[in-house]
């Protein structure tokens, strides 16, 4: 049996893809990946994001944990002020695991190469610089064509091809867009002494004009990121024409009236930042049609406020290979994927957008936010707060279980 997936980038590719094909190839198939870029990661793929312990236990069951744990570096809390630099309070970011397992703060381009290099490892071919373009399901398998005029044929398509997904309007040409979510994301690395490491904590801050967050790595480099509001989104135009010059001095403009480092760390900043728009997506109604399926972003975006993106694109990753591996037909594993993961993602993108919606509130909110937030920071750092996060950080997927209903599986 062949099963193509439709992404996956040497050195940019998301976690869907190759977070897919590692299990896929394990449960007795034999991936490969399609990629639509050819080029390696730079500050388009993004610059750093976290995984969660929920995302090391997806990875755990792909034989990745060890590998990913080996990026970045932990971290263990969110350190929050206000634009006075009156601290807030303090929250943990997710419970520290029995084994030590924590939270890592990890350059996206590494966590992409590295799944990248455990797919080849095991023999599985990617495919750069092609674009899928459409498919065509002819009921004993699938086609997939690619803007480069090549084309695909495999048992089953996996359609981990991100936010913009065209294996999703492909499935479902009524397919909802991504949501705006009121804001942008900035972000970069630098150096700067305004700043010192601190054990890896994240410090956030809640600015006069915009949302602040930082951290610094244990050899000292700033890794920041900016979340400033906009009622509606830049233009890929309007984005295009701001040169690397104008993107800093306009984010630094944000937190000039502020207390904390914010506009020194943007100002110190070498060489181009990231400045885009932010999405999730909320319900897409139709994850599979036939041959064809959606995991990661395509299916289910949540908030980058959540930093539980990377780490649900790990699960849906791990328990459709386990689908695809129990179940008697790849349809049958797609309605096993579905009923295993819908209720579970769509309650974090709704946590994500409420979480998300705190980053700009307007003046009033503002002084409620100074009032209650230090109690709510307070409240959510005691263990029986943690105790309730445990749906989400003590998910938990056993590889050798079944993948589907037993009644269901061959
Ligand atoms: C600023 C920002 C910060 C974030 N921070 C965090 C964080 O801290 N923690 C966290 O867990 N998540 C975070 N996220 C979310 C996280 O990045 C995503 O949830 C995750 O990357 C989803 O993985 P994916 O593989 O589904 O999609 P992607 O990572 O988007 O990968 C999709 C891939 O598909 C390829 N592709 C697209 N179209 C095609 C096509 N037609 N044919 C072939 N290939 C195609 C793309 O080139 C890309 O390589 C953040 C997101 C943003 C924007």
């Amino acid at each position: 049996m062949v099963a193509r997936i439709t992404r996956a980038l040497t050195r940019g590719a998301g976690p869907a893809g190759p977070g897919a094909a590692r299990p896929l190839r394990r449960a007795g198939w034999e991936p490969e990946i399609f990629e639509a870029y050819d080029h390696s990661a730079g500050l388009d793929q993004g610059v750093f994001l976290t995984v969660a312990v929920n995302g090391f236990d997806a990875l755990a069951a792909i034989g990745a944990a060890g590998a990913i744990g080996g990026l970045g570096f932990p971290t263990g809390q969110i350190r929050f002020a206000n634009a006075a630099g009156t601290s807030l309070g303090a929250m943990p970011i997710g419970p520290v695991l029995a084994d030590g397992t924590r939270t890592r703060t990890l350059r996206r381009s590494e966590l992409y190469a590295t799944l990248t290099d455990l797919a080849t490892d095991r023999g599985i071919p990617i495919h750069h610089g092609r674009r899928l373009t459409g498919i065509d399901d002819h009921g004993g398998a699938i086609t997939a064509s690619f803007a480069d005029g090549s084309s695909a044929t495999g048992a089953v398509l996996i359609g981990a091809d991100g936010l913009r997904s065209t294996v999703r309007a492909l499935i479902d040409p009524s397919a909802p867009a991504p949501r705006y979510t009121g804001m942008g994301n900035a972000g970069a690395f630098t150096r700067t002494d305004v700043v010192a490491p601190d054990g890896g904590d994240y410090r956030m801050i809640w600015g006069r004009r915009s949302f602040f967050g930082y951290t610094v790595a244990p050899d000292g480099e700033v890794w920041w990121f900016a979340n400033p509001p906009a009622k509606a989104e830049r233009s890929v135009d309007e984005l295009a024409a701001l040169t690397p010059e104008a993107r800093k001095a306009g984010l630094a403009a944000l937190f000039a009236d502020d207390a904390g480092p914010a506009a020194e760390i943007i100002a110190s900043t070498p060489g181009d930042v990231l400045l885009g728009n932010q999405f999730d997506l909320p319900r897409v109604p139709t994850w599979h049609r036939g041959r064809a399926v959606i995991i990661g972003d395509a299916a289910h975006a949540v908030s980058p406020s959540t930093g539980q993106g990377v780490s649900l694109a790990c699960e849906d990753a791990v328990v459709l290979a386990q689908c695809l591996r129990d179940a008697p037909s790849p349809q049958a594993a797609f309605v096993a994927y579905e009923a295993r993961r819908r209720v579970r993602v769509e309650k974090v993108v709704a946590w994500g957008a409420k979480m998300g919606g705190t980053k700009t509130p307007g003046p009033v909110m503002r002084h409620v936010y100074a009032a209650i937030l230090p109690m709510i920071f307070k409240a959510a750092a005691t263990p029986k707060a943690m105790e309730k996060q445990a749906w989400l950080f003590g998910h938990h997927i056993d590889w050798d279980a079944p993948g589907v209903p037993v009644g269901a599986a061959r």
